[in-house]
């Protein structure tokens, strides 16, 4: 039986899907398994955390879970591996009056998601893979060059010796004769049509004669895993990275889930970023900003740059330097801008002829008002 997968992720019923991932990521961390060697407690609430956010991240079964409860998933234990893992447990009935979006059609959606064929046409109970999910914070700097990741977590990934098959001999195991392959068999009564799965091969659809001895016939293993993941140069805080089929092994021949790495970029001491531009805040002698000259800047990626400064240029006022900011993730050799971002320097200290200077240049400004 499934906990209720709003309590596992400690959310309320109305919770919003940013809440739900929040929770998620903050539990999922908690008790992954690399942070929780040989702790059967967490490995539990792993599993737990995980198949409540199977749920409650995609509408539909969250709709389908509102609905029905437990129902929906019934025996849908996504722990593991398990082979026939059946959405219908032990064979809740569904009408058969045709027509209409009714219970069977959320089901429906709901199995779906499951990877359990839709419909009339069902095939056998194959499960997909659950995704998996981390999270990387970078430098600023890192994002403007792009890095590898190396990601080491363990996982189910396919049996190496039956290649999912679960069977001794490594093959696809013969299609049960009594289902026909579909993993249920139904019964009609009257209106009802009563649907289980196949007691002949649990639900499987095909029939093992003998069990692959590596994985125990469930055709998955837990595996140490490590993934280099490219973080592509210019990359956004947020930005989601997808490796298709990287996530769990599916079961009985299902597709893999994805592995996913979230992307956050650390706030960066010089620079300010606002989308593919940056922006520097750079103190000025005054008398430069007055008279007009250079001065030296440092991009991002450490070159030192002149920078003109236009005389009569205004404290805040931003001086563009063309190409010098973030790199374009989808138009490669693109770059924004980099904006110098102008403030004033007042010195402290003064000599003697400068203030005498300063002094007449004050004098110069009452006598002339227009000058500024
Ligand atoms: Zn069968
Ligand atoms: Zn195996």
């Amino acid at each position: 039986m499934n906990k209720n997968p709003y309590e596992v992720l400690g959310v309320a019923r109305d919770a919003s899907d940013a809440d739900i991932k929040k929770a998620y990521h903050k539990l999922v961390m908690k008790y992954h398994p690399d942070r929780n060697p040989d702790n059967k407690e967490a490995e539990e609430k792993f599993k737990e955390v995980n198949n409540a956010f199977d749920i409650l991240k995609d509408p539909q079964k969250r709709a389908a879970y509102d609905r029905f409860g437990d129902a929906a998933f019934a025996g849908g234990n996504a722990s593991g591996a398990g082979f026939g893992g059946n959405p219908f447990g032990n064979g809740a009935f569904h009408f058969d009056m045709g027509g209409g979006a009714g219970m069977e059609d959320i089901l429906r959606e709901a199995m779906r998601g499951f990877g359990f064929g839709g419909g009339p046409q069902r095939g056998a109970p194959q499960r997909g893979g659950r995704d998996l999910l981390d999270e990387v914070v970078i430098d600023l700097k890192d994002a403007f060059f792009g890095k590898t990741h190396t990601v080491k977590f363990s996982s189910n990934v396919t049996c190496e010796k039956c290649h999912g098959h679960a069977t001794d001999d490594g093959k696809p195991a013969p299609v049960c004769e009594r289902c026909g392959g579909s993993g249920f068999v139904q019964t009609r009564q009257g209106f009802f049509v009563t649907e289980m799965p196949c007691p002949e091969c649990n639900g499987l659809g095909r029939k093992i004669s003998k069990k692959c001895s590596e994985c125990d016939g469930t055709g998955t293993q837990h595996k140490q895993r490590t993934l280099e993941v490219k973080i592509p140069a210019g990359i956004e805080d947020g930005a989601r990275l997808r490796l298709a089929g990287q996530g769990e092994a599916g079961a009985n021949g299902g597709p893999a889930g994805d592995f996913y790495l979230d992307i956050r970029i650390r706030p960066d001491k010089r620079f300010e970023r606002h989308g593919n531009d940056l922006i520097m805040h750079v103190d000025v002698p005054f008398t430069t900003l007055a008279l007009g000259g250079e001065i030296e800047i440092e991009t991002i990626d450490d070159k030192k740059l002149e920078v003109k400064i236009p005389a009569g240029t205004q404290v805040g006022e931003k001086l563009r330097v063309r190409g010098h900011g973030m790199p374009l993730v989808r138009r490669s050799g693109a770059y924004g801008d980099l904006y110098v971002d102008v403030a004033i320097k007042i010195p402290t200290k003064l000599s003697d002829k400068q203030k005498k200077l300063l002094s007449e240049f004050a004098g110069i400004k009452s006598e002339k008002k227009s000058w500024f």
